[in-house]
């Protein structure tokens, strides 16, 4: 008799560890006026892998001194930049984009190193959605007039922009990409945790001899940030992170006539009807939440599943979960990397002791062992989770979903609406008039039917209510970057 297969043995895997080379240097300097320098008093800071909080390398914190340096440099730069003919400046974005593409797989693992997300995430998502963020704007730097017919239009000034670490590279050429097709310049920062490919980015930008000044990298904490929003040489700030952040510099700009977008948090409902196509809408929903370890600001946090296949997806989410591969990100089968620091790793813990302390039910399935060094957390899910717990109010920013239950459309449509944010949301039927019902009545900047997560260049992308405001990616997105006459 054929041995009984367990569940453990149908997952089993071989090791595939990405071993492809990635020199990281010890030591990284600010990029000001197309040279590395270090900080002007010698300031430095770590970077770890937070899969073996190891240290990677140290990089140069930017003081007031140097902000001021980098906007010098790129105000200086502009006049040119912005005179030059507008497919010369597309010229510019297309070698970027290329030169992305050819050492892809080197950006891929600096990504997953510093950052701890899965390398076949770095490798199929962030590093090729990047490259096609030049590749469209590059496109779009000789037709800004038709964009927007009937008017003139031409740059803002010296951009300020500001990035977090879920997706350094991505982040990074959501904000230069269209700055530079709109005949812009830019002072970048980076999030702490997270410079290497940012850093690395600006070696593309010397390869292909893009001027001097028209992309400064100013690595840095939070101080470094705040002098950069709050230099007047900057025409525009562009921000994405954490809404209390996000508060403050909508203080700092006020008055100012500096202009600004923000992308802020989110708690993004994933709403699935009892018609929809439930293996398909369970994949949606391990996408949506256990993504990049669920640091992603339109993760599916709140799932609201119609009563009657309540048990059903859950069942399903749990058998699903077991399947899920966590641990080293460098391995090719990696599903859920390392959460990308100590500090996300204790917010989160935090969130999963308040939702038990508060009643609600924890699923979290064991699968497989974890590495002993390095920030980890196993997927899991809360049912019984009642509208007023903290855990279906706060954005957690890591693989923790929220399960709750809803009768009718409108019922769903009432509590997916009842947050103070408004990024995402989804919705899974197998109805096309629901879903334009539903989808016209979400208070949400992007609405998924019958998937999530899922990101294109020529759509813009952007929030409402405390999730920030303006727009990036699409025609949208230019008008961030644009001063229309
Ligand atoms: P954060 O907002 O503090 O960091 C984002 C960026 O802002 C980083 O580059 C940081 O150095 C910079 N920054 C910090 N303080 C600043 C200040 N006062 N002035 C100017 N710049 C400043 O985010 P965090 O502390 O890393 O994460 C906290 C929470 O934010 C997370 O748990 C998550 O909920 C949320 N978050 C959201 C996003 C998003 O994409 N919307 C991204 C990261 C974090
Ligand atoms: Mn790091």
């Amino acid at each position: 008799m054929a041995k009984k297969l367990k569940f453990s043995d149908a997952w089993k895997y071989a090791e595939a560890p990405e071993s492809a080379p990635c020199a990281i240097a010890s030591e990284y300097g600010l990029f000001i006026d197309g040279d590395y320098r270090p900080a002007s008093d010698g300031g430095l800071m770590t970077t770890l892998n937070p899969a073996t909080e190891k240290p990677l390398a140290q990089f140069a914190v930017g003081t007031s001194q140097d902000v001021d340096d980098a906007v010098k440099s790129a105000r200086a730069a502009l006049p040119k930049w912005k005179r030059l003919p507008a497919k010369e400046r597309g010229k510019y974005l297309f070698r970027i984009a290329r030169r992305l593409q050819e050492r892809a797989r080197e950006f891929a693992i600096l990504e997953t190193k510093d950052g701890g997300k899965p390398i076949k995430e770095s490798r199929d998502v962030d590093i090729p959605e990047a490259a096609k963020h030049f590749f469209y704007h590059a496109g779009w730097a000789d037709k800004l007039d038709y964009a927007f017919p009937g008017r003139s239009a031409g740059p803002v000034g010296v951009c300020g922009q500001i990035i977090p670490w879920n997706f350094p590279l991505l982040m990074a050429a959501w904000k230069i990409a269209p700055a530079l097709a709109c005949g812009n310049t830019v002072v970048l920062k980076p999030a702490e945790t997270t410079p290497l490919t940012a850093l690395r980015l600006a070696e593309v930008f010397q390869e292909v001899g893009l001027p001097r000044g028209v992309v400064n990298i100013l690595t840095g904490a939070g101080e470094t940030g705040a002098s950069l929003a709050a230099h007047p040489g900057i025409q525009k700030l562009a921000f994405t992170g954490s809404t209390d952040v996000g508060k403050i510099l909508a203080k700092t700009v006020a008055g100012t006539g500096k202009r600004l977008t923000l992308e802020l948090g989110g708690k993004s409902p994933n709403i699935i009807f009892s018609d929809a196509a439930i293996d398909q809408a369970v994949e949606g929903i391990i996408n949506g939440i256990y993504f990049n370890q669920g640091h992603v600001c339109c993760a599916g946090s709140r799932l609201f599943v119609q009563e009657s296949i309540l048990e059903e997806v859950t069942t399903k989410l749990e058998i699903r979960l077991k399947s899920l591969r966590v641990g080293d990100p460098m391995d090719k089968n990696t599903d859920v990397g390392a959460i990308n620091s100590k500090g996300q790793l204790n917010t989160i813990r935090s969130y999963i002791r308040t939702a038990k302390e508060e009643g609600a039910r924890h699923c979290q399935v064991s699968n497989g062992k974890l590495p002993s060094k390095g920030y980890w957390c196993r997927p899991s899910f809360f049912t019984g989770v009642q509208p007023s717990h903290t855990i279906a109010q706060e954005e957690i920013f890591g693989p923790v979903l929220a399960v709750m239950s809803f009768r009718t459309p409108e019922e769903a449509l009432k509590r997916a609406n009842n947050t103070p944010y408004g990024l995402a949301a989804g919705i899974w039927t197998d109805k096309g008039a629901k879903i334009f019902e539903m989808a016209a009545r979400l208070k949400a900047g992007v609405v998924w039917c019958n998937t999530y997560n899922r990101f294109d260049a020529t759509s813009p992308f952007g929030g409402f209510k405390e999730s920030g405001f303006g727009r990036e990616g699409g025609r949208q997105g230019l008008r961030a970057y644009l001063e229309l006459v």
